[in-house]
């Protein structure tokens, strides 16, 4: 399977808006960017703001985000094999299969920026894909085995049903840079323009109301039990996703930061 390594996320980026200095001017809480963070597993449904926080933890930690929405959906854009078998799958609302998916996290993970930590996003997402997670993580899988073999610190994003609606319905992104946009609750400068690039906004084709549904239905039935697994074996953490996107921000950097003490 053929992934470039920039789709999903790359930890390249300098010091941001959410970077280490800034932290370490407030809360004196601090982090560098060069310590090993290990797995961070993002779980909510879809909207809840997993890709807006991972983001933010990417700049923050140095570390990639890897979205396997974002990885599955530039597959189906270059016609791999994985995106034909994938395509019709997502224009429905479906899971894309656990072999398919587990393979292509496998190949993702192999690569080396991935070996001081990375940020799951949007998986794991059935219960078979957790189980599978947990033995790669005691595999030794990586030339350096410390962020792997570590547990992955599980937080799942929970949102009101008609929040996620409103955020799902209204959001948009550029197709250039990635960044995220949301017509109700963060519109860009210029109508319908990115503020990094100029380039044309654009809606995620699963973005309507008849796909959002069975969406949201597949987290009820197959992704609701992957927290209840986490929280059974005491690894889940919630955080109220219906905060404004700052708050969640500090309340992950938080949970991230104590782990790490
Ligand atoms: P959202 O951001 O709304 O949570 P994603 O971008 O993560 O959505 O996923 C879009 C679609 O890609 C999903 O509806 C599903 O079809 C497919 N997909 C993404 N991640 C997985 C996964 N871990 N397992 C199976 N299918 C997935
Ligand atoms: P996910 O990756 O979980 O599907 P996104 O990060 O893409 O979610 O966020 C979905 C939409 O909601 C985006 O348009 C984003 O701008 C918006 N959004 C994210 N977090 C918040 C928040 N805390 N408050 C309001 N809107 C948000």
């Amino acid at each position: 399977m053929d992934l470039p390594r920039a789709v999903g996320g790359s930890a390249a980026g300098g010091r941001g808006r959410y970077g280490w200095e800034t932290r370490r001017l407030g809360a004196g809480v601090t982090m560098p960017r060069t310590r090993d963070v290990g797995p961070i597993v993002l779980l909510g449904p879809p909207g809840a703001g997993k890709g807006t926080q991972s983001k933010r933890l990417m700049e923050r930690y140095g570390i990639p985000q890897i979205s396997t929405g974002d990885l599955l959906r530039d597959n189906v854009q270059r016609g791999t094999e994985l995106g034909q078998a994938a395509k019709a799958i997502m224009a429905q609302g479906g899971l894309v299969p656990d072999k398919l998916v587990c393979d292509m996290v496998r190949e993702r993970l192999n690569q080396p920026d991935c070996r001081r930590g990375y940020i799951l996003d949007g998986f794991p997402r059935t219960a078979a894909q957790a189980g599978w997670l947990d033995a790669l993580l005691e595999e030794k899988f990586f030339d350096n085995p410390r962020p792997t073999q570590a547990m992955p610190i599980v937080v799942r994003l929970d949102v009101d049903y008609n929040q996620l609606l409103l955020r799902i319905t209204g959001r948009r992104s550029c197709p250039s840079c990635g960044r995220i946009y949301n017509v109700h609750f963060q519109p860009p400068k210029v109508d319908g323009l990115c503020d990094v690039d100029g380039t044309a906004l654009v809606a995620r084709d699963d973005d309507r109301l008849e796909v959002i549904k069975p969406r949201l239905e597949a987290y009820e039935r197959q992704t609701r039990p992957v927290a209840d697994y986490y929280e059974r074996t005491r690894r889940l953490v919630s955080i109220d996703g219906d905060q404004p996107m700052d708050k969640v921000t500090e309340r992950l950097f938080s949970i991230i930061e104590d782990n790490q003490a």
